[in-house]
């Protein structure tokens, strides 16, 4: 099939380039210069495990190009995807300029019958919306269907190629048929492609991030508990997790979600619930409670050195992505916690595998440190600060870590290593939701 993505980020280029590894002819378009040269010179400009090969292969066999010209792309295909941007307004509510401006161009661009595809995540009544503004400028035959995605960042091509059900919002028999089509070669082993209506397909998506997002601010509230009674979140998490109705995924304590959509998803329908007079009471909580938790590691470094300020302190900073395996710092928790640091009077040297670049472009006026190993993060530091869960913190070197920090001091935020390991080698060390050591 003849495909356009419009938006070549995290979720455009990853679906992009699927659709082209199962054979479909796909025009990605992007309006970013910088990013359409990397692009163009066969270069990613995101970090994503397993992308780069299907990328190389693909545009090897002419079946994957990058262009900034939308016409080109609209004459050209079928189906036209929109992977663009949905940022949060002042207010809370999704942004959806970069969305209906794109689709009013279409409406100006098409000759013959497009299907137009929502993969950003939007309000629900947005596809009306669309269709409203495309019909308000065409004669031409068209329909808009909801198709938001549901894959990971750092696991984003497996999730892409092996999805666990796709959503697909049409009441067009016309568009279900190509959607059909379009994924079949995913769902091989049996996962639905679930046919619903429009408003259905975008609520779906917002009703997950926020479940998920109320997943992990419930467990950091159980954490917190846990730090006041004596109890060990590890083991509630497992006493928990074995019962089949609530699952072992997404009950791990930490310093709160991040991110480049749980954070604006929720606030969008906590935005949408109050526009229909509905006060969405769980979401105000979960918000308020995900603010607090990320200030919880320098509360409990304040509560170590019983101080009120942090003046003449270094801290190593392990981790900057909002999770491990992405180079993505939108929203992330570690940005809050080094502002923190620092508005307290600390300096702070980081490491991450891929994100530093990030910060320094985007955050060139925080004044820190950035290490090129995460054991050089270390050197002079009274403390060490785990934020992401990259797998390599997993495995360290103790006596390095010793050698090299002027205290044996960690407050981890991502419960990475056994209390009584860290016990035995003389730390002191500091988790979530499990007693100190
Ligand atoms: P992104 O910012 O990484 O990518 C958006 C791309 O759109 C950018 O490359 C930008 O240059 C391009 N763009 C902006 N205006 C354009 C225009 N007029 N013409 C052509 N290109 C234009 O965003 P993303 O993370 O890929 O997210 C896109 C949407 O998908 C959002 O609604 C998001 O909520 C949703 N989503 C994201 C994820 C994720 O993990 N990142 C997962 C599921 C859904």
């Amino acid at each position: 099939m003849k495909i356009a993505v419009i938006g070549t980020g995290y979720v455009g280029l990853v679906t992009g380039t699927c659709f082209a590894e199962s054979g479909n002819q796909v025009i990605c378009v992007d309006n970013d210069p910088e990013k359409l040269a990397k692009l163009n010179n066969k270069q990613i400009p995101i970090y994503e495990p397993g992308l780069e090969v299907l990328f190389e292969r693909n545009i090897k066999k002419d079946r994957l190009i990058f262009t900034n010209n939308l016409k080109q792309a609209v004459d050209f295909a079928q189906i036209i995807f929109l992977a663009l941007p949905t940022p949060p307004m002042e207010d809370g509510s999704a942004d959806l300029q970069y969305v209906l401006n794109v689709a009013g161009e279409i409406a100006g661009l098409m000759t013959d019958y497009k299907v137009i595809v929502n993969k950003s995540t939007v309000p629900v009544g947005t596809a009306d919306k669309v269709s409203a503004l495309i019909s308000s400028k065409t004669k031409i035959a068209f329909d808009v269907v909801s198709n938001p995605e549901f894959l990971r960042e750092g696991a984003a091509v497996e999730d892409f190629m092996k999805p666990e059900r796709v959503v697909v919002g049409t009441r067009s028999e016309r568009a279900r048929k190509l959607m059909d089509e379009l994924y079949k070669p995913f769902v091989l082993s049996g996962n639905p492609v679930i046919f619903m209506d429009e408003r259905s397909s975008e609520l779906t998506k917002y009703a997950a991030n926020a479940l998920l997002a109320t997943k992990i601010t419930f467990m950091n509230e159980i954490a917190n508990i846990c730090d006041r009674t004596g109890a060990n979140v590890d083991w509630v998490r497992k006493g928990i997790g074995s019962d089949s109705r609530i699952g072992k995924r997404f009950l791990f304590a930490g310093v709160g979600y991040g991110g480049s959509c749980f954070p604006k998803d929720v606030q969008a329908l906590h935005y949408t619930a109050n526009t229909y007079d509905y006060k969405f009471s769980i979401l105000d909580a979960v918000m308020r409670v995900n603010d607090k938790q990320k200030e919880l590691l320098v509360d409990k470094i304040l509560t170590h050195y019983k101080t009120t300020d942090l003046k003449g302190k270094h801290f190593a900073v392990w981790g900057l992505a909002f999770k491990p395996n992405t180079d993505d710092i939108r929203e992330a928790p570690a940005l809050v916690i080094i502002e923190k640091l620092l508005s307290l009077g600390a300096t702070v040297t980081t490491f991450d595998p891929v994100a530093s670049e990030n910060v320094q472009k985007y955050h060139s006026d925080l004044k820190i440190n950035y290490a090129d190993t995460m054991y050089n993060a270390l050197n002079q530091a009274d403390a060490l600060l785990i934020i992401t869960e990259w797998n390599e913190f997993r495995t360290i070197d103790i006596e390095v870590l010793k050698s090299k920090l002027k205290q044996p001091l960690i407050f981890d935020g991502r419960n990475l290593f056994e209390l009584e390991t860290m016990k035995e080698n003389g730390f002191k060390y500091y988790s979530i939701g499990r007693p100190s050591v």
